[in-house]
């Protein structure tokens, strides 16, 4: 125990409080009295685990405005009285979610604190994945700073919307003058602030650019040091070639890649991850820049358009997809190829419908036991939800195996591939609050697959690293002041498919940008978070 004695000055309506604190033998062999820091914050007594993947240190934290400017052992004078005791707790960086959806939701009234995020210990989401987002990068980040979001936001320019504001949803290359304005989009994205450019080549339109039309646009990302994120083309049997062009787009455009929601999605593609991984670990030996990320579950969630419907088949837009799929020149392959997916998916009994408004009481449910309930065919129920506007579904196409090898692969971040939202009546994919906390949890703590720091790590300073953000994802003296602090045995997803608005335990307090958002358990209303530029 740390020794302390408390002056307290009365000065004008300020009150100072005065920590001189004694070192602890533990720490330094000769106590030394050092000169006092005054700070606004103070972090007391808690294991600070830096998110370098070093075990924790026993020590303090002192933050003024939106930095820390002491850690480990030293002198506080705190001026604004916050101090929190954080004996037996972890104290680490915020986390950083590479993969977020919440680009609108960021934005909206009802949303925007992030809450969902906030209390999985997440103080920084990355926008714009999957190809899918605003384009106008400015205008967005400013918007954040004006309207104040829960979490910080950082924004990937997405190829898929640069495309579709210059081609529509026209599955055609681009002639000159449509793919010049695509790089002029590009250009000013990465200009105002954009981390890098995603794609998401199983969607309309991120899909119909070629190898070669995402190099000329991933060259301008180059030019401004930014970072190639990629939902690749296909995460089943076609692993292996779609990792080929993750790592072609990298080495002719010379930029670093990086692979969102790593996995190998179906039965029939099992266990190929490591052979991916294999791949991608003979890149980076080779000097190659390529990582991934990853979210702690055996589902993956989609449309179910994008999980059923070829790419072909759905340019154009819904309606389109809506005639191709009743038609006659198209209809009976398209049905059977969807039929045959079922089939493979359990007879739809992996597929279950995340949210569908036109039949809100199939929400939680699968295809297969809502067909046998509707005395219809899985195929009826499919061709049902795709011809009345669509249906989010969550899909059970992961192996428990391959979850667990890929996080420990030290090159995988964790991601969440959820957004801010609140508690309703649809089922979102429990990822969408339980995460960080599942990774660490259950996954690290209880399951020991990895270390407890090394889950902290792949949510900190490897994220951090992957977008080339210096201040923040490391605690140490400079950076900003994102951190969490939590219990290691208590700190757990609760989340689950049947029930997913649930928050974790655990989490004590979480700052962002110095300011606390989270407080004894209990959300302080901040919105602390600011869009993150790149300079
Ligand atoms: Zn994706």
């Amino acid at each position: 125990m740390k020794s302390f004695n408390v002056v307290m000055f009365l000065n004008g309506c300020a009150a100072w409080v005065l920590f001189m604190l004694v070192q602890t033998p533990s720490i330094a062999d000769e106590p030394v009295e050092t000169q006092a820091i005054a700070v606004d914050v103070l972090l007391r007594n808690g294991m600070i685990m830096d998110g370098t993947g070093n075990p924790p240190v026993r020590g303090d934290i002192g933050i003024v405005d939106n930095r820390i400017v002491a850690l480990g052992d030293f002198t506080a004078k705190v001026s604004a009285a916050i101090v929190l005791d954080c004996e037996g707790l972890i104290i680490s960086p915020g986390f950083i979610d590479l993969h977020s959806h919440s680009d609108s939701s960021i934005l909206n009234p009802l949303t925007r604190s992030n809450m969902n995020f906030l209390r999985q210990g997440c103080t920084t989401v990355v926008t714009g994945n999957c190809g899918g987002g605003p384009i106008e990068v400015k205008d967005y980040y400013d918007q954040i700073d004006q309207l104040g979001a829960g979490t910080n936001v950082m924004h990937l320019i997405p190829q898929g919307s640069v495309r579709r504001a210059v081609l529509g949803t026209s599955r055609r290359a681009p002639n000159e003058d449509e793919k010049k304005r695509m790089l002029d989009i590009v250009e000013s994205g990465m200009s105002a602030g954009a981390w890098g450019m995603s794609t998401g080549l199983i969607y309309v339109p991120s899909s119909y650019a070629d190898t070669d039309e995402l190099v000329s646009l991933a060259e301008v990302v180059a030019r401004h040091r930014g970072v190639y994120v990629s939902h690749m083309r296909g995460e089943g049997t076609v692993l292996l070639d779609s990792v080929d062009e993750l790592l072609e787009i990298g080495q002719r455009a010379g930029l670093p890649v990086h692979a969102s929601h790593f996995k190998a999605s179906g039965e029939d593609a099992w266990g190929l991850v490591r052979a991916a991984a294999e791949k991608m670990t003979r890149a980076r030996a080779a000097g190659q820049i390529v990582t991934a990320d990853q979210y702690p579950y055996i589902a993956s969630s989609t449309s179910l358009s994008a999980t059923l419907v070829p790419t072909w088949a759905r340019e154009g837009g819904k309606s389109a997809m809506v005639k191709r799929l009743q038609g006659v020149e198209h209809g009976p392959e398209l049905r059977e190829r969807i039929d045959r997916t079922l089939q493979k998916r359990d007879g739809g009994r992996a597929i279950r419908i995340a949210r569908y408004p036109k039949r809100p009481e199939w929400v939680g449910r699968d295809l297969g036991s809502i067909a046998s309930a509707e005395q219809k065919s899985p195929l009826d129920i499919a061709m049902t939800i795709l011809t009345t506007g669509g249906a989010s579904i969550v899909n059970f196409s992961m192996s428990e195996e391959d979850v667990r090898f890929v996080m420990q692969v030290p090159w995988v971040a964790t991601a969440s591939d959820g957004r801010a939202t609140r508690p309703g009546t649809d089922k979102p994919h429990p990822r969408f609050y339980g995460t960080f906390p599942r990774k660490i949890g259950h996954y690290a703590v209880r399951e020991k697959v990895i270390s407890v720091e090394a889950a902290v790590y792949s949510a900190t300073q490897l994220p951090a690293k992957i977008l080339g953000l210096t201040d923040r994802g490391q605690l140490k003296v400079g950076a900003i002041a994102d951190i969490v602090i939590w219990h290691r045995n208590e700190f757990v997803d609760r989340a689950t498919f049947a029930n997913p608005h649930q928050y974790a335990t655990g989490l004590q307090h979480c700052l962002v940008n110095g300011t606390l958002a989270i407080r004894d358990g209990e959300a302080t209303g901040a919105l602390a978070g600011k869009s993150i530029r790149k300079k």
